[in-house]
């Protein structure tokens, strides 16, 4: 119910109420949301064992400004083959089967061995689905083929910054050869999309806040290629207004004469675990394993490493790392960088970034997945 006022709130005053606005009515209803379902002993938790994220590469082409990316301090690596076979191994063996290859801040392309990972993950018999985020630059027209000979390739969601090539380059800090590369590469989809259509494509959209794609005039490469996706296919993408903070690494200062706006985090209501940590929990390329891939730009919440223990004891209670995290937030204790995200999702509400989710569970019965007793190795 609360759900529904807000979508509605949103949809039809979005565009008219100031960000400020929308933040702080999100807080109040959150609030009575999460506190009434509190009181009902009421938990929306996911099913820890189904989805994991690899990231294949923590290296990107990119460089935008509203992005911790530039700012990162840990390790720019591909994830070599023959580890990434060991962590799907792992993972199948504990049954996940769903695996996403977005990176936490990279790109998926420059791996130049992603194809083959994807084709591994295609013959996997306990793998069921996969996907992946991109900016849709550094690809090749040979590897955009070569994406619709993939059979368990559920979606990609293509990242477009910026409108045109000025906007582009503003916001990337690319140059006026990959804006081209990037409008020939959507181009190249298009075409083959139209005959083949083998997975779901997603568009994101984000560029200066005053841009509208319906009131514009002046269009665009880009814009043009865009339109062609949402007339044909009906992909619809929203512009963002409000751009998250990567757990504190990005402020205002940092997307200056942009227009952007750069939320800050400290107006989310914050109670009890955050179900996000059994959805979006993953290995990164160097084998340190996150509890959250969401916004953990530099590692506060890794809780173990694949080259020295086994995936099934680093994401159990038996593994002491883990275990206090989640402690910690069932009593509402959160480190900084949960502290000012605004991706927060209390358990005791059902989960916004993912739609798809078709069951929930109470804490007490992800704890005994979770407790299941396991060697160290
Ligand atoms: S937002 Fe994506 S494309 Fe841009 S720098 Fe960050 S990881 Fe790279
Ligand atoms: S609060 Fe943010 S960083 Fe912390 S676990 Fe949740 S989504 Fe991840």
């Amino acid at each position: 119910m609360l759900r529904t006022i807000k979508r509605q709130i949103k949809k039809h005053f979005g565009h008219h109420i100031s960000s400020d606005v929308i933040i702080l009515t999100r807080k109040y209803v959150d609030m009575v949301e999460i506190n009434f379902n509190a009181l009902l002993g009421r938990h929306f938790l996911p099913h820890p064992r189904q989805k994991i994220e690899i990231e294949t590469s923590s290296r990107c082409n990119l460089s935008c400004q509203f992005c911790a990316y530039s700012k990162k301090i840990t390790a720019k690596v591909v994830m070599p083959m023959n580890l990434f076979q060991e962590v799907v191994e792992q993972a199948a063996g504990m049954g996940f089967s769903e695996i996403g290859l977005t990176p936490l801040t990279g790109e998926v392309f420059m791996d130049k061995g992603v194809i083959e990972k994807m084709h591994y993950l295609d013959a996997h018999p306990q793998i069921k689905s996969y996907y992946f985020f991109t900016n849709f630059v550094v690809t090749s027209e040979q590897t955009i083929k070569e994406l619709f000979n993939l059979r368990k390739l559920k979606f990609i969601h293509v990242s477009l910054y910026g409108h045109d090539e000025k906007s582009f380059c503003n916001l990337t800090q690319a140059t006026t050869k990959e804006y081209h590369r990037l409008v020939n590469n959507l181009n190249y989809l298009y075409d083959l999309y139209n005959e083949k259509r083998s997975f779901i494509l997603r568009i994101g959209w984000r560029t200066v806040p005053n841009f509208k794609l319906e009131q514009s005039s002046l269009t665009s490469e880009l814009q043009e290629i865009f339109l062609k996706f949402q007339t044909y296919y009906k992909i619809k993408s929203n512009n963002t207004l409000l751009y998250n903070n990567w757990g504190g690494e990005i402020t205002q200062a940092d997307v200056q004469g942009t227009g952007l706006r750069i939320n800050d985090g400290t107006q989310v209501y914050r109670k009890g675990l955050c179900s996000v940590i059994f959805r979006f929990s993953g290995i990164l390329a160097d084998g340190r394993v996150s509890a959250c891939v969401c916004r953990d730009v530099n590692g506060s919440l890794v809780v173990g490493d694949l080259r020295k223990k086994s995936l099934s004891y680093v994401l159990s209670l038996n593994n002491p790392l883990y275990a206090n995290l989640i402690q910690e937030q069932l009593e509402s204790k959160f480190r900084p960088v949960c502290l000012t995200c605004d991706f927060y999702n209390s358990f005791y509400q059902k989960m916004r970034m993912n739609a798809s989710i078709k069951a929930y569970y109470k804490f007490d019965f992800v704890k005994t997945l979770l407790n299941q007793p396991l060697s160290e190795e």
